[in-house]
C-alpha cells in the first residue's frame, strides 16, 4: 500500500446546520466554564445584528470555544475546525456544525462551504489565526481574509478574548482559574460597509482590532496566578537564552526559567513577570523575549544563515479514522520551504511546501501529552505530524523562522544573493 491508497477525508461534503437536538449539549458543554471564570461578555455595535454574518475569533486556548458558544447565543453557527479534532468523532463534529479545514492551505471548497452558511442564515465562525496563540499575543493574519469578507457579502464581527492564554497556556495547558475573564464582540464592517470598502481597508480594521497581549492584559488587571508550576513548559516559547544567546538549553520548573547553558535564571511572579535571579534582568515581559528571538531568526535569514535537517518521525492523518505510522523521514526546512522525504512500505515519497505560500506553520508542544514537540504540514488531502529528533531544535524556532521567510520575501528581500535565481 503506498500513500496515495488511503482514504481521504470527504472535503467535500456540505456544511450541516447544527442539529437541534445537540445545540443544548453545546450549551452544557460551555456554560459551566463560562460562569466558572466569571468571564464577562462586552458587545459593541451588536444590537439589531442577526446573522448571517462573519465571526473571527482569537484564539488561545478550548475555552474560546465556550466563550464564543455564549457570545452567539441563542444563534445557530458553522465553524471551520482542524482535521485532529475530528478524529474518532466525525459524525458528533459535522452534526454539530463543524466543518472541516486543513490548517494554513488555501482551499476554494471552504469559501463554497461558508456561502452555504450565510445562505442559511447562520453564523460562519473562524480563527483565522489558526493556530494558539504562543505567549498570549496575536499571530500573523491570512491576506486573504477581507477578499473571503467581501467574497461572502455578509457583516464581519470579530469576538476577542482576554485572559484565556494566562489560565491555559498553550506551553501548559493547566487550569489556573483566573476569574474575570473578557470577551468584545464587535460588529466590524457593516452589511452596508461590505459592499462599499475595498477588501484592504477591511483587512486594516481587522488587524487593528486583533491587537492583543495576554501578560499586558494581567497586569493591567492585576490577575494574581499562585499556581506553582507557572512557568514549568515556557522554555517551550522561550528557547533561546537572552544572555548567552544558546539555543534550546532553556529549562523551566516550578515557577522558575533557567538555562542549563550559562546557568542563568529567572523568576516568573504571580502577574506573569519575569525577572533574573542573577545580573540584569533582560525581559520582565515574555512576548518582547519572544519578538527578541523573532529578530534573532530573522537576522539569521537575511544573512542567509538560516537552515534547518532533522531526522523525524512522521504520522499522517488523511482522513478522521485515526493516525497513520509513516515511520522514519528528514525533514529539511530552509529559505525555499519545507521539503519532508520518507518511505512508506517500501515506496518513496516526497512533500514539498514552498515559502511563499506559506505565511506560518502549525506546531505542537509534546502533542497528545506524550507524543513529543511536532510541526505540522498540510496539503489540500492529508497533514503530517512531523517530529524532530534530537534535542538541538525547537519547533517555535521553525515556525519564526517560516513567518520570517515568508515576509521577508513579501518585501522583496534579497536574502541570499547565491539563491537568488532560486527565488525566482
Ligand atoms: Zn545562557
Amino acid at each position: 500500500m503506498n500513500l496515495l491508497q488511503f482514504d481521504r477525508f470527504d472535503m467535500l461534503k456540505k456544511p450541516i446546520r447544527q442539529r437541534h437536538f445537540l445545540r443544548p449539549i453545546t450549551w452544557l458543554i460551555s456554560y459551566p466554564a463560562v460562569w466558572a471564570h466569571r468571564s464577562k461578555i462586552t458587545k459593541i455595535g451588536m444590537q439589531g445584528l442577526k446573522p448571517p454574518y462573519l465571526l473571527l475569533c482569537n484564539h488561545n486556548s478550548f475555552f474560546d470555544f465556550k466563550v464564543m458558544t455564549a457570545a452567539l447565543f441563542p444563534h445557530r453557527a458553522n465553524y471551520l475546525v482542524a482535521i485532529d479534532g475530528f478524529i474518532g468523532r466525525e459524525w458528533l463534529m459535522r452534526n454539530v456544525g463543524c466543518i472541516c479545514k486543513r490548517k494554513f492551505t488555501s482551499d476554494t471548497v471552504m469559501v463554497r462551504h461558508m456561502k452555504r452558511v450565510a445562505e442559511n442564515g447562520d453564523v460562519v465562525v473562524l480563527y483565522p489565526e489558526a493556530r494558539y496563540s504562543l505567549c498570549g499575543t496575536n499571530a500573523v493574519l491570512p491576506e486573504s481574509l477581507g477578499k473571503l469578507a467581501k467574497l461572502l457579502k455578509i457583516p464581519v464581527v470579530t469576538l476577542i478574548m482576554h485572559g484565556h492564554h494566562v489560565n491555559s497556556p498553550f506551553w501548559n495547558i493547566k487550569n489556573r482559574k483566573v476569574k474575570h475573564t473578557e470577551a468584545v464582540l464587535t460588529q466590524l464592517v457593516t452589511k452596508d460597509e461590505i459592499e462599499k470598502l475595498d477588501y484592504k481597508e477591511i483587512n486594516a480594521r481587522i488587524d487593528t482590532i486583533f491587537k492583543y497581549d495576554d501578560f499586558a492584559w494581567q497586569k493591567d488587571r492585576n490577575v494574581r496566578i499562585s499556581y506553582h508550576d507557572r512557568a514549568k513548559g515556557l522554555h517551550k516559547v522561550l528557547y533561546q537564552c537572552p544572555n548567552c544567546h544558546t539555543e534550546y538549553r532553556m529549562a523551566s520548573e516550578g515557577s522558575k526559567l533557567w538555562c542549563n547553558s550559562c546557568n542563568k535564571q529567572w523568576e516568573m511572579s504571580e502577574y506573569g513577570e519575569l525577572s533574573a535571579l542573577n545580573g540584569k534582568t533582560e525581559f520582565t515581559h515574555i512576548p518582547d523575549w519572544y519578538e527578541w528571538e523573532r529578530s534573532q531568526v530573522r537576522n539569521e535569514i537575511e544573512r542567509g544563515a538560516y537552515r534547518f535537517e532533522s531526522d523525524v518521525t512522521v504520522d499522517s492523518l488523511p482522513n478522521a479514522k485515526g493516525f497513520i505510522n509513516l515511520g522514519k523521514g528528514k525533514l529539511i526546512h530552509d529559505i525555499n520551504g519545507f521539503l519532508l522525504e520518507g518511505e512508506y512500505e517500501g515506496t518513496p515519497y516526497s512533500v514539498s511546501i514552498n515559502s511563499k505560500a506559506l505565511y506560518s506553520c502549525h506546531i505542537e508542544y509534546n502533542y497528545l501529552g506524550n507524543r513529543g514537540d511536532c510541526v505540522d504540514l498540510n496539503t489540500l488531502t492529508d497533514t503530517y505530524y512531523v517530529f524532530p529528533k534530537g534535542e538541538d531544535f525547537s519547533v517555535t524556532k521553525i515556525a519564526l523562522a517560516t513567518e520570517e521567510i515568508y515576509n521577508l520575501l513579501r518585501s522583496g528581500y534579497n536574502i541570499n544573493p547565491h539563491k537568488t535565481e532560486q527565488l525566482g
